[in-house]
């Protein structure tokens, strides 16, 4: 089971395909925590991708699309995975039809999570997040046990530099611009599927269990 995630930023991408990895056993790819990570790290593709990040710009394809082939060509990605921020671009998208194509392969859905604008902003100055292990935590919706301290791992939780409102706007611009007409690219592959992205957590992940099956 292939699955792209679409939706705005603080949309709930991750929040979804984190519950789809772990109903469907497959691995989430997430080409922003990946990005995160080396940030953390300072590795020289973190170095590089920071400065368009903290714009609220998408990196280059130039650094992810290889960074995505790569990670989707490990052996934990064989029978299936849940893409999480990839693709952005319809150059993107383009690529990975052509690397799938390649070996007799295709994505099989691709999710749409629909909140408008007005909801954003609210989504992602709650939005708190643990750098070591990737986990999301909202301050209101999806609140930790304990303030400031990530369930999963016990680590310190951060409001992402990308978080702040005036990224934010300029997240959500360059979404529509760049990345708002992947979905008609994939209702042009039959395989867009639309989810109201603004009910509780719990009911989203309802409506994706019915499209992808129990
Ligand atoms: P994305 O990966 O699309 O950027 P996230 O999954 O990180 O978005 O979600 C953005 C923020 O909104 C997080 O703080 C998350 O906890 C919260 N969130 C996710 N889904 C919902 C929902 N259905 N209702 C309310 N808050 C949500
Ligand atoms: P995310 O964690 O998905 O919200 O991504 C955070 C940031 O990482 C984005 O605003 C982009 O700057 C960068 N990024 C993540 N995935 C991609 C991608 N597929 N293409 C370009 N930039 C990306």
């Amino acid at each position: 089971m292939k699955i792209i995630m679409l939706g705005a930023p603080g949309a709930g991408k991750g929040t979804q395909a984190k519950m789809i990895a772990d109903k469907y056993g497959v691995p989430h790819i997430s080409t922003g925590d990946i990005f995160r990570a080396n940030i953390k790290n300072g590795t020289e593709l973190g170095v590089e991708a920071k400065k368009y990040m903290d714009q609220g710009l998408l990196v280059p394809d130039e650094l992810t699309v290889k960074l995505l082939l790569d990670r989707v060509a490990n052996e934990d990605c064989k029978n299936g995975y849940v893409l999480d921020g990839f693709p952005r671009t319809i150059p993107q998208a383009e690529v990975l039809e052509k690397a799938l194509n390649e070996i007799n392969d295709k994505i099989d859905y691709a999710i749409d999570i629909d909140v408008p604008d007005e909801n954003i902003i609210n989504r992602m100055s709650g939005r708190r997040a643990c750098l070591a292990c990737g986990a999301t935590y909202h301050i209101e919706h999806v609140p930790p046990k304990k303030e400031g301290i990530c369930d999963r791992c016990g680590k310190e939780l951060v409001l992402r530099d990308d978080d702040k409102p005036e990224t934010v706007k300029k997240r959500l611009n360059v979404y529509h611009e760049q990345t708002q007409p992947l979905i008609d690219f994939y209702t042009n592959k039959g395989i867009l599927k639309t989810v109201d992205g603004t009910v509780d957590m719990k009911d989203v992940f309802q409506s994706v269990v019915n499209i992808l099956g129990e």
